[in-house]
């Protein structure tokens, strides 16, 4: 994409930074990156169906029958909640109260839905709960919708039912993760896997010419690290230089969210030979290290929680932690809000129409309520003199029961449009029916800002003064 010179306010509408607090960019002395998922976008149905499979294979080798299982990529959605103790799947508004409930992949009917979760409010501290956090939830979340049928079918010997499925299922996909063959499967065909974004090399090169240290943290082990960073990067930059000239520090297997409230050992990791060395004393200089913690990088940066960014796509381990434990400031990457914008922008003239339908329908309930009230005490015979007549009405609340019937007649297939923009079974990442979701609260709470992508910092440019959304209440369009 040409950018030369783009202004910020010029950035495609789905490509900009979207604030929940004021953040001046030129405050900022110091940029964290996450990696997967932040610097390095996988294409997730590739990406995750292999995690699906390689999470089938461990199970089939368990003697789990999951041979006719498959992937499906809509069953889960980042920001939904496991219920372990149920074997549900569920969505929640900002409060903690659930709206859409699936058991196994089959959704729970209104009534099933209120008489399970009506007096129940999500609390994620609890046990009970598990937070599809990233994109890497995706695999899992439809890997365990489709063994509780299995468990449900009593297919599943030996399993002490949900709870037990759940732990047992996480251990599987942890050791899925750790062990290698599904890393080396995704660096054998970096192609398939990981989706470039050629605007981000000049996205860091600016931040690093404006002054910006920047530092990638990551999980990842280094082998893994390196080969998929030269991979985004290596060909963008001028030079031949390299992606860890941009990077002051590369610090691997970071272990956050620990890494932020714990103070786990530092290593270095020698160049050329890979030995690692241990770094007692703290950070030493620039380079590649494993483990280590955050308040090493502080004071090795000489910097406070205010001066420094982070920018990660895990809303727990990234976001939630740093700024929790040490105030720092923080980015949400969320890739899926570019589709989210582009499903609601298509469905905008039935939004707008749904609107209107709803105005109409409160404005003929407020009708039938006066009418209600003047027909009560008509017969009862007290307060102010009404006009009409009993029967007179009757009739004109009985018109406008009807009115409202077609009204309703009109809104229903709309309403259920709009709760299957972008997911069909899930809807919208950020929204609960016309709520926000326990998603956007959790980044409205987290994260100062949220982007769809890295490469936003393009066109926001490193000296962007972020300004806060003014934020909306429920009076606010009392003059509109
Ligand atoms: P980061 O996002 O760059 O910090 O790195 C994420 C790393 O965690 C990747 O190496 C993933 O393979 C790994 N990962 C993602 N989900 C899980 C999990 O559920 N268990 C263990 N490792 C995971
Ligand atoms: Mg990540």
């Amino acid at each position: 994409m040409g950018v030369t010179a783009t202004a910020a306010s010029q950035a495609p509408r789905a490509r900009r930074i979207f604030a929940n607090r004021t953040l001046n960019l030129r405050s900022i002395k110091a940029i964290g990156y996450d990696m997967d998922y932040t610097l390095v976008h996988y294409r997730v149905e590739e990406w995750e169906h292999r995690a699906y499979e390689s999470l089938r294979l461990r199970l089939l080798a368990l003697g789990w029958p999951v041979e006719g299982l498959e992937f499906d990529p809509t069953l889960a959605a980042r920001g939904l909640v496991i219920d372990t103790e149920l074997g549900n799947t569920v969505k929640a508004n900002r409060f903690g109260y659930v709206v859409k409930a699936f058991h196994g992949t089959a959704p729970l009917e209104f009534e099933a839905l209120r008489r399970t979760y009506a007096r129940t409010l999500i609390d994620l501290k609890e046990r009970r709960w598990y937070f599809l956090n990233t994109l890497f939830s995706l695999s899992e979340g439809c890997m365990w919708a489709q063994l509780v049928e299995l468990l449900d079918a009593g297919r599943l010997p030996g399993v002490r039912g949900y709870e037990d499925l759940f732990r047992r299922v996480r251990r599987a996909i942890d050791e899925a993760h750790v062990e290698g063959a599904l890393k080396a499967a995704i660096l054998a065909d970096r192609e398939r896997f990981v989706e470039g974004d050629e605007d981000l090399a000049l996205a860091l090169a600016d931040q690093k010419a404006a002054g910006k240290r920047l530092l990638l943290i990551t999980n990842s082990e280094w082998e893994y690290v390196e080969a998929l960073m030269s991979f985004v990067l290596d060909p963008f930059l001028p030079g031949g230089d390299g992606w860890r000239g941009l990077f002051e520090l590369v610090i691997c297997s970071s272990r956050k969210p620990e890494f932020f409230s714990h103070r786990l050992p530092l290593l270095a990791v020698d160049h050329p030979t890979g030995l690692l060395r241990p770094c007692p004393l703290g950070i030493p200089g620039p380079g590649v290290y494993v483990g280590g913690n955050a308040s090493q990088v502080e004071e090795y940066l000489g910097l406070s929680g205010e001066e420094i960014l982070y920018v990660g796509d895990h809303i727990f381990a990234d976001v939630h932690v740093s700024k929790d434990v040490l105030r720092w400031r923080t980015a949400l990457v969320l890739r899926e809000l570019e589709e989210e914008l582009a499903a609601l922008e298509s469905f905008d003239p039935f939004a707008r129409e749904l609107a209107q339908l709803m105005a109409a329908k409160e404005r003929v309930e407020a009708h039938q309520c006066a009418l209600r009230v003047a027909l009560q005490r008509r017969q009862a015979g007290y307060g102010p003199p009404v006009e009409e007549s009993v029967e007179e009405l009757k009739s004109r609340l009985a018109a406008l029961r009807a009115e409202g019937e077609q009204l309703d007649e009109r809104i229903g297939p709309l309403a259920q449009a709009s709760a299957r923009v972008l997911n069909p079974y899930w809807g919208t990442v950020m929204r609960a029916g016309s709520d926000k979701s326990l998603f956007a609260r959790q980044v409205e709470r987290s994260a100062d800002v949220y982007t769809s992508r890295v490469s936003n910092f393009l066109f926001a440019t490193p000296f962007a003064y972020l300004r806060a959304h003014r934020g909306s209440l429920p009076h606010d369009d009392v003059f509109s």
